[in-house]
Parts: structure tokens; sequence; C-alpha cells
């Protein structure tokens, strides 16, 4: 009988010199008036609506639904993230 999964290795056990993933629950805001901050809504509500280099990834303060994966928390300053699962308007904490 042939085997099939040779050449893969396990991962287990080695460091890593990437930072530990965190997961930051964010601040839900009341819905902010029009040209006073600037808002990012996902295109498509399955998919969060920013994507970056980091290692933090923000979830919506009401309903824990992911906003935004593997970003730096200071690409997200002063940035509000609308969740299209519960419609809450969330800021980060300063
Ligand atoms: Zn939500």
């Amino acid at each position: 009988m042939a085997s099939a999964s040779g050449g893969i290795l396990n991962k287990k056990g080695k460091k890593s010199d990437r930072p530990k993933p965190r997961t930051i629950r964010m601040m839900v805001i009341p819905e902010p008036a029009s040209n006073t901050r600037f808002v990012l809504r996902s295109a498509n509500p399955e998919l969060v609506a920013i994507r970056g280099q980091g290692n933090v990834r923000m979830i919506c303060g009401n309903c824990g639904h992911p906003l935004a994966e593997k970003v730096k928390v200071v690409q997200l300053q002063s940035v509000v993230l609308y969740c299209h699962n519960c419609g809450a308007y969330n800021e980060t904490l300063a």
C-alpha cells in the first residue's frame, strides 16, 4: 500500500517569530454624523472590512462579528467600522 502523506511536516513545536494574534473587542458608538468620521464598511458582509499585515483581529463590540483581520491597532485609530451583522458602529479604543 503506497503512502500519499509524505513531505508535509508538522509545524508543531517550532518557534514562530510572528507576533501572537490578539482579538480586540471594539467599542460601540452611536452612528456618526456624516462627514465627521471615516466609516469603513465591508463591501461584502461575509468578509471583513479590512485585512492587513498585523496581528490584531477586531470584532464587533455588540455581537462579536469579526470586522478586521490581521491589522495593526494604529492603522485603525480614528476609523469607525460598521458591522453588517448587527448594524452597530464600532470604534477602536484610543
Ligand atoms: Zn455586530
